[in-house]
């Protein structure tokens, strides 16, 4: 079997799509895509610019007319690259709690899902790319030639949140962390429109049992054929 060029990689909050997505990216020689950064860049203008997220028709507006720039790495700082909208450098801005807590609101109306899925359709079609998300192997790339459903328990991925979050140097408790990825879940998984589920023809792995380094290795395995 040839290397898979078009890979979709998709799954629930802190599953660890990115660091598999990245990581394999890499090693192919692939662009890495993270889609989930799209609708967090929409949630972080509607913030920012005092719309209400449940103003779906002032919401969309902003996912159909302000650019989300998102290009190679300008800095060393952890990032896999950066996100510019409206002149800011947004990139650790849309990891803040205030868009974790709104996104999910944003990323359910159809008008913004429409939007940024024909923008992130372009970019995938070209080949040769790892695009992470929800929905990337239901709806955005349903052509792709490997898809990687990527699950573990809310509470192991909590857990990692969690220390994300320490990590950066930020607080919040372990409870609302484990509260805040159900509440995403569901509203992720029962949306009307591309709601996250596995693909038909995926590859279901739980990192719950595997650790980054075996999650990595499986999925390598399987490009390689
Ligand atoms: O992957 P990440 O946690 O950054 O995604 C943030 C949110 O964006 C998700 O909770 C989901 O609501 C939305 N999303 C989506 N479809 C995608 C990627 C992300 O609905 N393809």
């Amino acid at each position: 079997m040839p290397v898979p060029s078009i890979i979709a990689i998709d799954g629930p909050a802190a599953s660890g799509k990115s660091t598999l997505g990245f990581r394999l990216a890499e090693a192919l020689g692939y662009l890495y895509f993270d889609t989930g950064l799209m609708y967090r860049a929409v949630t972080w203008l509607a913030l920012n610019r005092g719309i209400d997220v449940y103003d779906e028709s002032a919401v969309t507006r902003l996912a159909e007319d302000v650019p989300i720039e998102v290009t190679a790495p300008s800095r060393e700082d952890g990032r896999a690259c950066d996100v510019v909208v409206d002149g800011h450098d947004i990139t650790w801005e849309i990891r803040k709690p205030e868009v974790d807590a709104n996104v999910s609101v944003v990323s359910a109306y159809p008008g913004v899902r429409q939007a940024l899925t024909i923008q992130q359709r372009r970019i995938g079609m070209r080949g040769r790319v790892v695009m992470v998300g929800r929905d990337i192997g239901t709806v955005v790339l349903p052509e792709a030639d490997l898809k990687i459903y990527l699950d573990a328990s809310p509470e192991e991925r909590a857990q990692r949140r969690h220390r994300e979050i320490l990590g950066r140097g930020g607080q919040a408790s372990y409870q609302d962390v484990l509260e805040q990825v159900r509440d995403r879940d569901r509203i992720d998984s029962t949306r009307a429109v591309a709601p996250l589920k596995p693909a038909a023809d995926a590859v279901i792995l739980d990192s719950d049992s595997l650790d980054a380094d075996q999650v990595f290795e499986r999925v390598y395995a399987l490009c390689k054929g």
